[in-house]
């Protein structure tokens, strides 16, 4: 039976989850580029660009910079399944979902796991991360930089200094730092880094950029037990992306996305880039504390990229998101686990963190919670406008949203 299929027609939606973030315009554009193959000099040449540009972004001098094929997770898993040994000692870090994700990852390597535990949104104490490593002597010790599950900042500094005390190595996600925080990979002592496409970068998921220092490479090369993972084995995956022999189809469509990306951030210039990040993130927190909500995270400790703002009493979060959705076009999300019905989280990361979104987002919250039962203390908008020093301008996404 002959059927006709119109062209598939996404909607525009407003991403202001925790991810994917909304994709620059720019990007997309790479995207509609023509696919050559991964074994063309073409391919190669854009391989070298990122390699370059994600040295630039990780703020390292590092020269192992990679896109792994996948997403976040797949780098996560690339990181762990290289450096974990069966029956050597892997340290975790964990005050949230993705702690215990590479935990458990680690786990899955036969690994030794040993667990430094706090509640999802605690911070860590620097001593205690010492006194644990010291006592543990771990091989490598993992954490999270940028804790998405609650919105909470992990200082990579004192965690990567008492590994190198004991010779561990340091593995730090920075799947939601990346791009709008700094990560700081050479000024931490971090030693494998790895994040994602779809957060601070601006592009759509897919790909994963990960960077690996001179002492970890040493250990690679030092491993006496094969890596158990030959898709995400770091070794074979060099002799593709700088020896230029097949591996696996990698996406030039993505890797296209992700040069773009990486250039929007170094043309812009990291430090600007993090600065539009923090006045936005702050700006976001003025309203919401304007409208009477309270932040989850203390101050000191919030992401810049992610806010996590208490949900009012007696409010129903799965309402407040089906009204933004079906009403504004806007997705944000729910906590989950612990944090279910307590918190929403709500992006301003990559190339959507703008003033405009800012008032977009504050306005579209004060409506929605009004459907859900709650009247906003006062204007969000004018406390974020206060600290903007800016009125309102036109909202880049309106024309989108409607
Ligand atoms: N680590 C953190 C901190 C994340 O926020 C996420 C996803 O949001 C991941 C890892 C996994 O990334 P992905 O969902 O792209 O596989």
């Amino acid at each position: 039976m002959l059927q006709s299929y119109p062209p598939i027609q996404a909607p525009h939606r407003l991403l202001f989850g925790p991810g994917p973030s909304m994709v620059a315009p720019r990007v997309y554009q790479a995207m509609s580029q023509p696919v050559v193959g991964h074994l063309d000099p073409f391919f190669f040449e854009v391989v070298d660009q990122v390699r370059t540009l994600l040295g630039y972004v990780y703020s390292t001098q590092n020269q192992f910079n990679i896109a792994i094929s996948g997403t976040g997770s797949a780098s996560m898993e690339a990181a762990v399944a290289n450096f974990a040994e069966p029956g050597q000692k892997f340290a975790v870090l964990t005050n949230g979902f993705f702690g215990d994700r590479l935990g458990e990852m680690a786990r899955r390597q036969g690994a030794e796991v040993v667990r430094l535990a706090k509640a999802w949104g605690e911070p860590f104490d620097p001593q205690e991360v010492r006194d644990f490593i010291r006592h543990e002597r771990p091989r490598v010790v993992a954490f999270v930089q940028a804790e998405t599950s609650t919105g909470m900042f992990n200082q990579a500094k004192p965690i990567c200094e008492a590994a190198r005390e004991v010779d561990a190595l340091t593995i730090t996600d920075c799947v939601t730092s990346l791009g709008g925080m700094p990560v700081l990979v050479d000024e931490n002592g971090i030693d494998i880094a790895y994040s994602c496409t779809q957060k601070g970068l601006g592009c759509p998921p897919g790909l994963a950029p990960l960077t690996v220092g001179p002492r970890a490479l040493d250990r690679l090369k030092a491993r006496t037990s094969p890596v158990h993972s030959f898709y995400l084995d770091l070794q074979l995956l060099e002799t593709f992306y700088f020896g230029h022999k097949y591996h696996h189809t990698a996406s030039a469509t993505l890797f296209y996305a992700l040069r773009e990306g990486l250039a929007m951030v170094a043309e812009e210039g990291l430090e600007n880039r993090w600065e539009r990040h923090r006045r936005n993130h702050l700006a976001f927190v003025a309203g919401i504390e304007a409208m009477g909500l309270t932040m989850l995270v203390a101050e000191e400790h919030r992401l810049w990229t992610l806010n996590t703002p208490r949900i009012p009493e007696g409010v129903d979060d799965a309402k407040v998101r089906q009204y933004l959705l079906e009403r504004r076009n806007m997705e944000i999300a729910g906590g989950f686990g612990p944090l279910a019905g307590k918190v929403f989280r709500i992006g301003t990361m990559g190339y959507g963190s703008t003033a405009e979104n800012v008032f977009l987002i504050l306005d579209a919250l004060e409506e929605a919670l009004k459907h859900a039962g709650y009247t906003a203390a006062g204007s969000g908008r004018s406390a974020a406008e206060k600290v903007l020093g800016a009125t309102t301008t036109t909202p880049n996404f309106i024309s989108l949203a409607t």
